[in-house]
């Protein structure tokens, strides 16, 4: 019996704790710091957006998103059913109805096809999620959008350093939203950034962050006093975690390389189950970089995914699927509605696996991974 092999470990780069111990040294432990601001400006540098500012998480970035959208009662937002739960609760949160539309064959990302017919008077945004940090067709979202006067949101969590001809994920749309959670490529437990690709957008960005205040100017000297300026929340992580964050961006180059040479890897062992028509492996198209934040297989319609998935586990192999499509979720049919056909999405959600990847795997590991999986789908 082999030790088990996780589907996810964390990777440090052991300068958290040295960077924590700075942080605690300044005696300054609320957020916007001077670690929040090396942040700040790492990411800006990796992303060329005018507008980063750290949250304590995606989901907090996607709640700003859909502030910023200025979204409310009756509007519509555009997006998969095929993505985290938090890209349709932050519309929901305001009031507003998520309309799911199909992913595409290759990548599982939002069927750009599929926007232009679900559009209605009350569409006001297009929330685009890259799956597995390979970008969605942004040129073609990009047009739909401006054809309709509606703004783009791109749920970048796991896109770190990934790009879409050649224009960094989160970056591209009016608005992106970055998650730092322990599972994805550059971490600090919990976290997440808003990138403000808009400029004229920032200051109000700035003001829903700070609980509805114009904290962020008065902390810069730009007014000498901060009042109650509009709706808005606490949004920002403190020091600690954005110290802890600093660390990690510092080696985000690094760690986007092993991963991808994990994810070629798989790539390159799992070739002959395509050829034999028992998997297929990840379509990443030409105008994609990825990131190696996931490496999926899609197993035969005719195979059994839990007994796939139950005889990993008891050769030591923590393999798992994802997203249950939200428009099967109870909150889903509760809040949200369905334009036109989900075949794509329900076909492939029920046939997806996710095999262990992160910082560190082993090339005998993964190996142990792939041949245990032949030896499921004989
Ligand atoms: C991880 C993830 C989120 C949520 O990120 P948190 O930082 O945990 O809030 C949102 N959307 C997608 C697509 C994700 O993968």
């Amino acid at each position: 019996m082999t030790a088990t092999i996780p589907f996810n470990r964390p990777w440090m780069t052991g300068r958290e704790l040295g960077y924590i111990a700075e942080a605690h040294a300044n005696g300054r432990l609320a957020g916007d710091g001077p670690f929040t601001t090396r942040c700040h400006q790492m990411l800006r540098q990796m992303t060329g957006s005018p507008g980063v500012l750290l949250t304590h998480s995606c989901t907090a970035a996607l709640e700003m998103c859909c502030s910023l959208a200025g979204l409310g009662a009756g509007d519509e937002v555009i997006m998969p059913s095929f993505t985290f739960v938090s890209t349709a609760n932050a519309v929901v949160l305001r009031g507003a109805t998520p309309v799911f539309v199909d992913i595409r064959e290759d990548t599982l990302n939002i069927d750009e096809t599929r926007i232009a017919d679900a559009i209605t008077d009350r569409t006001r945004a297009i929330l685009a999620m890259h799956y597995a940090g390979v970008g969605c067709a942004m040129d073609d979202i990009l047009d739909i959008a401006r054809d309709h006067g509606l703004m783009v949101i791109e749920d970048a969590a796991q896109g770190i350093l990934a790009r879409y001809r050649g224009k960094p994920l989160g970056s591209i749309g009016d608005l992106g939203a970055m998650s730092f959670h322990e599972t994805k490529n550059v971490i600090s437990g919990e976290g997440g950034c808003l990138l403000v690709n808009r400029p004229e957008l920032i200051a109000e960005a700035e003001i829903v962050r700070e609980k509805g205040t114009d904290r962020s100017r008065f902390f810069r000297g730009e007014v000498d006093k901060y009042t109650w300026q509009a709706v808005g929340s606490s949004y920002l992580p403190g020091e600690l975690v954005a110290a802890f964050l600093a660390a990690q961006l510092e080696e985000a180059a690094a760690i986007t390389a092993r991963r991808l040479a994990a994810w070629e890897h798989y790539h390159a062992l799992l070739q002959p189950l395509e050829v034999s028509g028992l998997v297929r492996r990840p379509r990443v198209p030409e105008a994609c970089e990825h990131n190696g934040h996931i490496y999926h297989v899609l197993l035969h319609p005719d195979a059994d995914r839990v007994n796939v998935l139950s005889r990993l586990k008891d050769a030591g192999v923590q393999a798992v699927f994802h997203y249950v499509p939200l428009h099967s979720s109870p909150a889903g049919a509760r809040y949200a509605r369905v334009a036109g056909s989900l075949e794509c999405t329900e076909d492939l959600a029920a046939r997806l696996i996710r095999l262990p990847l992160w910082v560190g795997i082993t090339q005998v590991q993964q190996a142990h991974v792939v041949e245990t999986l032949a030896a499921a789908l004989q």
